[in-house]
This record gives C-alpha cells, sequence and structure tokens, in this order.
C-alpha cells in the first residue's frame, strides 16, 4: 500500500545554504505544497517578542504557546494567530531570537506537531533542519544541502540587500547560528542516514533544484 509518506521530499541545511528558494522552486515542478518550517520558528519569536516574554521563563512561554496559532495561507504566506507575518519575520532580531528559541524543546514540540500534521496529507517538499531526521524519517527522497559559511555568508548578503550590515558580520552570525543548530541537544542539524548529501559552493540554485528534482520525479504529481 502507498503511504503518504511516499510522497514526502525533505530538505535540510544550514542556514544560508539557499534552502527556501531551492524547496519552493522544486515544489513547484512536482505540484506539491511548499512547507518552509523555519518560517514557523520565526513566527513564533515574532509573538515571543511582541508579548515581552522572557524564553527562559518556562511556564509563561508554554501558557503564551497554548494561546499561540501557527499555520499557512494557500499563498503560503505564514500566519501568526490568523494573521500574515511573513513580512514582519524577516528582521536581523526575528532571526536571531527564532535561532534562540529553536533550542528550546516546549517550542520544536509545539511546532512539531503542526508540521506533522499539514505533512499528514504528503505531497509536500518540506525544509528545515530536521525534516529528514526527526519530522518526516519515512519520507521518500532526503536532501542535505552544504556549502562553505564564506559562499552562505555571500548568497545572504546579496538577497538581504542591507546596507548597515558587512559580509563579515553576516559570517558570524551564521556561524553562531551553526553552533545553536549543530550543538542543540532536541533534534540537533545533521544529515539523515539515508540523505543524499549536495555540496552546493559551486551550484547555482537552478542546478541544485534541478538535480532534486531529477531524482524525486517518480512521485512527481506532474506528468514529464
Ligand atoms: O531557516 P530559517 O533561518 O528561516 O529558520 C529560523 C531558525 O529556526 C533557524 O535559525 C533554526 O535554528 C530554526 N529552525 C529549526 N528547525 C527547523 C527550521 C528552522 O531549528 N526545522
Amino acid at each position: 500500500m502507498k503511504r503518504n509518506s511516499d510522497n514526502i521530499v525533505t530538505i535540510d541545511g544550514p542556514s544560508g545554504v539557499g534552502k527556501s528558494t531551492v524547496a519552493r522552486r522544486v515544489a513547484e515542478l512536482l505540484g506539491f505544497s511548499f512547507l518552509e518550517t523555519g518560517a514557523m520558528y520565526r513566527a513564533v519569536a515574532l509573538k515571543v517578542e511582541e508579548a515581552g516574554v522572557d524564553p527562559s521563563d518556562t511556564a509563561s512561554l508554554t501558557r503564551l504557546l497554548s494561546e499561540t496559532t501557527v499555520g499557512f495561507d494557500a499563498a503560503g504566506r505564514v500566519l501568526l494567530d490568523g494573521r500574515n507575518a511573513s513580512e514582519l519575520i524577516r528582521t536581523e532580531q526575528i532571526s536571531s531570537l527564532s535561532s534562540e528559541l529553536a533550542e528550546l524543546g516546549e517550542v520544536r514540540e509545539f511546532l512539531i506537531a503542526i508540521q506533522r500534521k499539514i505533512g499528514e496529507g504528503g505531497n509536500i517538499v518540506a525544509e528545515g533542519r530536521d525534516m529528514g531526521t526527526y519530522v518526516f524519517p519515512r519520507a521518500k527522497h532526503k536532501f542535505y544541502l552544504d556549502a562553505t559559511v564564506a559562499e552562505r555568508a555571500k548568497r545572504r548578503f546579496h538577497q538581504s540587500g542591507q546596507e548597515d550590515t558587512s559580509l563579515l558580520d553576516v559570517e558570524s552570525e551564521l556561524q553562531r547560528r551553526d553552533r545553536r543548530d549543530t550543538l542543540r541537544a532536541e533534534n540537533p542539524l545533521h544529515p539523515a542516514s539515508d540523505a543524499v548529501i549536495m555540496d552546493t559552493t559551486h551550484m547555482s540554485a537552478e542546478e541544485v533544484v534541478s538535480a532534486i528534482a531529477l531524482r524525486a520525479k517518480d512521485i512527481s504529481l506532474i506528468p514529464n
């Protein structure tokens, strides 16, 4: 019998490697939905920031999470308590707070339950840090994208267009986030044992998209 997990593609990797761009495009090519889990951690960070809750105050954080909904609309915009938060979550402050909050078991548990619910129907490309290792361990196709920190900093720097930050600042922030992602106790970042590992340092986004879509074409909903 065909399970829904047969129709899940996972794309994991460190910050700034280009996962969202690639995953969105792969989802289009396969006719799947795109699940951007980083946006969900960012939405929780926005909520915590707006509520002025101290992340180390576990009781208040748990209460806040119990009053929070995170989801997506049909256009893929992230919804925090029903309102479109897709612009507000793209600040440096939210990046940094989301990385801190992602270390907390309460936050991960809350979001992973929603992610698995969204994945129940299959036909998704899910991107994040723990998609192949923990959230969707039975996914049919798993990819782990990597690139040198210098290359990732360059990509992030050009993408953000921020004039008040230097390339070196972006690189040290990425290193800080890499450390948090790989050293945390809960679902740390590492490739799943059955993931295809791609060093994308010298690849364009389109090359990465084509390589993934080619391997995953057996589950595509779009006939070619
Ligand atoms: O991918 P993005 O930078 O938007 O993710 C925001 C933060 O959420 C990251 O710094 C990462 O620590 C965390 N994250 C995570 N697990 C995921 C997706 C994101 O821990 N599946």
